[in-house]
């Protein structure tokens, strides 16, 4: 399974300082009721695109002692699943949602301002059909927030990209808040 474990500034910093080689094993089990720490479990490698490139990043796995299920520590600029990073996927949610723009410029917007040459107007259409299926989820995030209260009586995607994009400014770690809040990683499926 997942867990959403690395508050890292950047993906240059996970990969200059291997990052994961570091962290604390985090406690508690998604699997199982187990409630104490996890244990070291090897590494494995995926994809992420970035400068025209896709990146090979190491990712540490830990096992639940009791359960012996295997689970992957993804640090906070990832979406599981997704090669994309999670700042490429919260820009073109922006700038659909809040600046109103449609998929392909959004796209063109995309090549440009992350250097990835090879964005498709399929992928924002992607994001975007994705956001719009968890706005739930998203919506019940920002409920344990008083300081979201006046927005919640909207399940708008531009009001929910608003708060995501306040949330990210001003404590930084959402990915990761929303992980532990919600039992499950931001953008998962459901
Ligand atoms: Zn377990």
């Amino acid at each position: 399974m997942i867990i959403i474990a690395f508050p890292v500034k950047n993906i240059h910093e996970y990969i200059e300082n291997e990052s994961y080689l570091y962290i604390d094993t985090p406690s508690g089990c998604p699997n199982c009721n187990y409630n104490g720490k996890l244990y070291r479990h090897g590494y494995y490698c995926r994809g992420v695109f970035i400068d025209n490139n896709c990146i090979d990043i190491t990712i540490a796995r830990v096992i639940c002692p009791v359960c012996h299920k295997t689970h992957a520590l993804i640090p906070d600029f990832l979406v599981p699943y997704f090669i994309y990073p999670l700042s490429v996927i919260l820009t073109s949610l922006k700038k659909i949602f809040i600046d109103g723009h449609g998929t392909t410029y959004v796209a063109d917007e995309i090549i440009k301002e992350f250097n990835l040459s090879f964005v498709k107007e399929q992928n924002i259409s992607y994001f975007k059909m994705r956001f719009l299926s968890i706005l739930n989820y998203v919506h019940s995030f920002f409920a344990n927030f008083r300081e979201y209260i006046e927005t919640m009586n909207s399940l708008s995607p531009r009001t929910l990209i608003s708060n995501i994009c306040k949330y990210t400014k001003e404590k930084l770690k959402f990915n990761l808040h929303y992980f532990d809040l919600m039992k499950v990683h931001f953008f998962k499926k459901v």
